[in-house]
């Protein structure tokens, strides 16, 4: 096997050579995110997917995030290093599910959190991420009834600040559904000066005890901006890398899963990403994720509604 320095070098010339950009999600291992051109959640990589010049797109993330930016894209070559790198979300509504409940709700419109397959968005009247979703809410007449999904959290959380009775689709996500709450209060209670960090896939239980809810990006500023010296963090603690790198000074404790051995919550689908699939993915342009045309132009359209709302 290459030892990393190799694996690293062979990456940037490929990466030159090919003319390619590496986007990793805040989810993904340190040495992933230091080897990627751009770290982000997920509205930030599809913008800088579709910002970006580059032949191809290496999506070190998962399957969803690689769709997204083949639809944004169509021109480019869109890699995954690992096709089994799913999401328990986007699995949650598969398109025939969520078609039926379209068809019970005629009148409603369909608010798809990014999370969820290109059939599902093909479906849909607006996109949203974790970072616009009130924005996305609050941007469609208010007398329209909404079907949110596939998060529940997420749905009930903008639902909270919104105001508006959203209809929500029962998905969850396996990491951010499985925070535990008695570790939180042993954590605070040990910490009584640190604020809480929670993303909205969090359950109620986790968000009400949260200082601040948004996204990555949104708690990684959150970090950064606070006079605070010490954060628990209720998301992937893949977060806490960008986050120690750039507030070293300040202390970040992940909060534990509901486990008896109370073990951290990674995503085992990001974290299947390795720098040695991604030097695999630039040597063989595997596995390329390509969207049927049909499907791609009908969900580049709730796409374009919500980039047009940045
Ligand atoms: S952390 Fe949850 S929502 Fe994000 S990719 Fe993993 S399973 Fe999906």
């Amino acid at each position: 096997m290459d030892s990393p320095p190799d694996v690293l070098a062979r990456i940037d010339r490929l990466r030159r050579e090919r003319n390619a950009v590496i986007l990793a999600h805040y989810y993904q291992e340190p040495d992933i995110q230091d080897l990627a051109d751009h770290v982000g959640d997920s509205l930030q990589l599809a913008q800088a997917a579709r910002r970006s010049d580059a032949e191809v797109i290496v999506f070190c993330g998962v399957h969803f995030m690689a769709e997204t930016a083949a639809i944004l894209c169509p021109e480019r070559i869109v890699l995954l290093p690992d096709l089994a790198a799913g999401c328990s979300l986007a699995d949650a509504c598969p398109a025939p599910a969520l078609a039926a409940w379209k068809a019970a709700h005629p009148h409603h419109a369909v608010v798809s959190y990014i999370n969820c397959t290109a059939a599902v968005k093909a479906l849909s009247d607006i996109v949203c991420t974790s970072s616009n979703a009130v924005r996305v809410v609050e941007s469609l007449p208010p007398d329209r009834p909404v079907l949110f999904l596939p998060d529940r959290h997420l749905g009930r959380w903008v639902a909270e600040r919104t105001g508006r009775p959203l209809d929500l689709w029962p998905g969850t996500c396996i990491v951010h559904e499985a925070f535990s709450e008695p570790a939180l209060l042993d954590l605070v209670a040990r910490h009584p000066d640190a604020k809480v960090l929670a993303h909205p896939e969090c359950t109620a239980s986790i968000l009400a005890r949260a200082d601040h809810v948004g996204s990555t990006s949104s708690l990684l500023a959150y970090a950064l901006r606070s006079d605070a010296s010490t954060f628990v963090v209720a998301t992937e603690p893949g977060i806490l890398h960008p986050m120690r790198r750039a507030a070293p000074d300040k202390t970040f404790l992940p909060l534990p899963g509901v486990g008896a051995d109370r073990a951290f919550n990674v995503c085992p689908h990001m974290r299947l990403i390795t720098p040695e699939k991604t030097l695999r993915s630039l040597e063989t342009l595997e596995f390329r994720i390509e969207v049927p045309e049909a499907v791609r132009t009908a969900a580049l359209v709730p796409l374009e509604r919500m980039l047009a709302l940045q």
